[in-house]
């Protein structure tokens, strides 16, 4: 299973998330909805979803050191 990134906005943990129907799948933040908005792309298969949010895991992440 493909390792999920911290969320790029809070660090928090990224988690799947199924649309009610069934038919597609992204990844969360798990403070979505809550503190967070930051959520990947819709796609058909955990795998691809996976990637998605990775990809977003990345600038942000500056002045922290
Ligand atoms: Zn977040």
């Amino acid at each position: 299973m493909t390792e999920l990134l911290p969320c790029p906005f809070c660090g928090g943990a990224g988690r799947f998330s199924r649309s009610l129907d069934g038919e597609v799948v992204n990844v969360r933040c798990a403070e979505w909805g809550k503190s967070c908005m930051g959520a990947g792309p819709n796609e058909y298969s955990e795998a691809i979803a996976a990637a998605g949010w990775n990809r977003r895991t990345s600038p942000l992440q500056t002045g922290e050191e």
